[in-house]
């Protein structure tokens, strides 16, 4: 069994919505991504976080609903640690 880190979050998502590269014009396929943040001298890996992904150019195109519920549950997981003083 590893621990790879601190906190592991499961996350799910289901939009959909392929994006016109700015980049280079190709049409980004949805992806599932490992996106770890680091607050506080902790680590909070989130698996499974779907994004757009331009095939052709490799820019990876984030939610920025998702993004903001990453911070939300860093914030709710920093404020659960702290909370056990
Ligand atoms: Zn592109």
């Amino acid at each position: 069994m590893e621990n790879r880190a601190e906190a592991i979050l499961k996350f799910m998502s289901s939009s959909n919505n392929h994006i016109l590269c700015e980049f280079c014009d190709g049409t980004t396929e949805t992806k599932h991504i490992s996106k770890t943040y680091k607050r506080e001298g902790r680590e909070f890996t989130f698996d499974n976080v779907q994004v757009e992904l331009c095939p052709k150019c490799g820019e990876i195109y984030w939610d920025g609903m998702i993004l903001r519920q990453m911070e939300a549950e860093i914030k709710q997981k920093i404020n659960n640690l702290d909370a056990g003083d």
